[in-house]
């Protein structure tokens, strides 16, 4: 296949050296054109615009900073569109592999639709180590026989290809995926100072919560999928008054100690709004239903998972 990739950065870079490994024809772009240079000395050609380029690819992607240049790069003056010529368009596949806008790129979807040109949004998760070594979650949204089609090559780039759903749905998911690690950064920030501040070692501290359920990762292993998302609370795996205990004693110390606990104080807040509906003895996942009903009463529920995958 004919692969275009324009954004050569710490991701982009990565990425489309593992595309030319794979054994396609590469044509690249990048406003530094320096950063083609190991591509271009490795078989690479290079592409003065988006829309040379995409007048000579079967596959377009891209890996750019976010909506701007996503935009400006497949509508813009110069861009992937201009590019594709009638003749040449049908059939031809224009992918994004940024993190980006689900609502500009189902936009983008429709005037490429219209020349023919098919869209996915792809974006990716595992950082620039994984960009280079191909282990690599790629998260696809658009049409699933334009997704079957274009597999082979999203499998050069990572070793986690899975499709979402219809256009937008990569790029949802992966913007859920860094909320969640952010807000999680937060959270970890807020405990491991107060650790410190209360007397322990950052080195043992690491350890021990490294150690325990959190730090394993089981909750998205096996906690969650086993209760909020199977709707399962009762018998508890872990009392809800338990965890309304543990997270008090938690911010008790904090008060002792002086250190501010934005996220730890709304967590308990959740407990505790759980607590008054009286569901004490029910599993803590629990409290994950108060933000369903504020969210417009959206149930969030998956098939239960095969026991043996969930094992931790
Ligand atoms: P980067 O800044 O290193 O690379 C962006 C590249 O795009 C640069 O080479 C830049 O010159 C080029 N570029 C910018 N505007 C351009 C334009 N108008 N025309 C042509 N080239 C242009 O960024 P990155 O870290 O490689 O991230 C790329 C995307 O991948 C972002 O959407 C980011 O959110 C996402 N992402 C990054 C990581 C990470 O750990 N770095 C992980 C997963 C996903």
């Amino acid at each position: 296949m004919n692969i275009g990739f324009i954004g050569l950065g710490n991701m982009g870079g990565g990425m489309a050296a593992n595309v030319l490994r794979a054994g396609h024809e590469l044509t690249v772009h990048d406003l530094r054109r320096d950063a083609a240079t190991p591509l271009l000395e490795s078989g690479a050609s290079w592409a003065d615009t988006p829309a040379e380029l995409a007048a000579s690819c079967d596959i377009v992607l891209t890996s750019l900073p976010g909506p701007r240049e996503v935009e400006a790069i497949a509508l813009g003056e110069g861009g992937i569109l201009e590019g594709m010529d009638e003749e040449h368009a049908s059939g031809s596949v224009y992918i994004d592999l940024s993190t980006s806008s689900p609502t500009l790129i189902r936009s983008i979807a429709e005037d490429f639709a219209a020349k023919g040109v098919s869209v996915l949004d792809a974006p990716v998760s595992g950082g620039p180590v994984g960009a280079r070594t191909g282990r690599l979650a790629v998260m696809v949204g658009g049409d699933h026989d334009v997704y079957e089609r274009v597999k082979p090559a999203l499998d050069a780039i990572g070793d986690k290809v899975s499709y979402i759903g219809p256009i937008g749905s990569g790029s949802i998911a992966k913007l859920m995926h860094n909320c969640i690690g952010y807000g999680l950064q937060t959270i970890v920030a807020e405990c491991l100072t107060l650790g410190v501040k209360a007397g322990v070692d950052p080195e043992p501290l690491f350890e021990a919560i490294s150690n325990g359920s959190v730090g394993r990762g089981s909750s998205f292993a096996n906690t969650y999928p086993n209760t909020f998302l199977a709707g399962n609370f009762d018998p508890p795996s872990f009392a809800l008054r338990l965890a309304h205990k543990d997270v008090s004693l938690a911010l008790e110390l904090a008060r002792e100690y002086g250190v501010p606990m934005s996220v730890g104080n709304i967590a308990h807040q959740e407990l505790t709004s759980a607590l008054n509906r009286g569901w004490a003895d029910l599993d803590s996942r629990v409290a994950m239903k108060l933000q369903e009903e504020r969210a417009g009463n959206i149930e969030v529920r998956i098939a239960k998972p095969d026991a043996d995958a969930l094992e931790a």
